[in-house]
């Protein structure tokens, strides 16, 4: 949620230490909120509908805006700042925030961003290691404060374990790049994308109201704790999205439907 100018480009680990804080006595209080870009994750819309008791539909339309990522193809939906001079986030008040514990996982992390860097094992396996940087804009002045903090203190302090641990699959499969000679998504599959991604009542209603479970054989415990779950039925999106990039055979179409199509 920072302009990348801001940005420290030191990597940090979990043991780094700063020092921060914000306070509703600061003179900078809310400056944070106005005019910033904040990608949201299936999670962070999950609980801000739920806060706010909208259905998703209501709740992308009234508060994102959907963009496709140009390097990947893929699409994500951002938090829609008002219509106002200082384009400040719907959800801001002189008070603070209105939904802090539902705020976004990016709000929770600022002022530390996170990163990941591509590795390699000493058997040339590949793994994605996880690092933190500090964002340091001039109108934040939480910097000049004595309270001392290390990253892993600061993340649990803003809740920030549970939401990584929701948003990491999706995440990786988002921050994807495309291999050589990979064709980009279409619209038609970039539809189906953000709606396993971001729209629950669309894809509840897509997998009980469609043929969905003729074609694919998804065990009975699935069943029931998608249809009965939606954190659930979001992890089950990120299995659904990578059937759809064809990433992984993550989802397996019934013997009985493959005999039928063999036949025509
Ligand atoms: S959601 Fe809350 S913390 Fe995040 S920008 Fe809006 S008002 Fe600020
Ligand atoms: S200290 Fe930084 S994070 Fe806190 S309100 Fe001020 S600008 Fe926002």
């Amino acid at each position: 949620m920072s302009k990348m100018d801001a940005v420290e480009p030191t990597h940090l680990s979990l043991n780094s230490k700063f020092k921060f804080r914000c306070h509703k006595g600061i003179k900078c209080f809310t400056r944070c909120c106005s005019d910033i870009n904040i990608l949201l994750t299936p999670y962070d819309v999950i609980r801000l509908k739920n806060r706010l008791g909208l259905s998703s539909d209501e709740f992308l339309l009234r508060y994102t805006v959907m963009d496709i990522d140009k390097q990947t193809s893929h699409p994500y939906a951002s938090l829609k700042m008002n219509d106002d001079p200082e384009k400040k986030c719907p959800f801001v008040t002189p008070e603070g925030c209105t939904v802090y514990t539902d705020r976004p996982a990016n709000c929770r992390y600022y002022p530390i961003g996170q990163g990941t860097l591509k590795k390699a094992d000493k058997d040339g396996k590949p793994f994605d290691e996880e690092f933190y940087f500090f964002v340091k804009e001039p109108h934040c002045y939480g910097y000049h404060e004595k309270k001392e903090w290390t990253i892993a203190s600061w993340r649990e302090d803003q809740g920030v374990d549970l939401y990584d641990k929701m948003n990491r699959d999706w995440k990786a499969l988002q921050l994807r790049r495309n291999l050589l000679g990979q064709a980009e998504l279409d619209p038609k599959k970039q539809t189906q994308f953000y709606m396993a991604s971001y729209n629950m009542d669309a894809f509840r209603k897509f997998i009980f109201e469609s043929r969905f479970l003729d074609v694919f054989d998804i065990d009975k415990e699935t069943v029931e704790k998608i249809k009965n779950d939606e954190v659930e039925l979001m992890l089950f999106g990120v299995r659904y999205i990578k059937y759809v990039m064809m990433l992984d055979q993550t989802l397996q179409v019934k013997e009985e439907v493959l005999k039928s199509r063999e036949k025509k």
